[in-house]
């Protein structure tokens, strides 16, 4: 919705173009914040998730990596497989994702997780 506010005459101005050119447009505008789960989505083909992420940065989208793993004891294969390829990795100490992304006032568009209900459930 934000984009619209913002976007008020371009709008106005694209409702004299064709529907299919202006939904384009549109999506073309949309830039998606994607939080991608580590344990069991990343992990489950990370050919996969490396063309996916490199396609999405590449259409201006942003993939950050969220996972429920301790940082100090289980961080590092998850740096050193995702570092350099996703904009960030937040490592939740098995807290719930939402709540432990909206204190860095991270805000997902899109989660792409296999155990959904980590993202507003703590794992203790
Ligand atoms: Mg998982």
């Amino acid at each position: 919705m934000e984009y619209c506010v913002r976007s008020l005459p371009l709008i106005t101005f694209l409702q004299w173009v064709p529907d299919p050119i202006v939904m384009e447009f549109l999506v073309f505008m949309k830039k998606l914040l994607i939080a991608l789960d580590y344990d069991g989505t990343y992990t489950e083909d990370p050919k996969l998730w490396d063309a996916f992420i490199a396609l999405a940065t590449k259409l201006g989208h942003r993939v950050i990596c969220c996972t429920m793993r301790y940082e100090d004891t289980e961080g590092d294969e998850v740096k050193d497989l995702l570092r350099g390829k996703v904009e960030r990795i937040f490592f939740t100490g098995r807290k719930n994702k939402t709540e432990s992304l909206s204190a860095h006032e991270v805000f997902p568009d899109i989660w792409i997780d296999d155990a959904p209900h980590w993202i507003f459930q703590d794992a203790l």
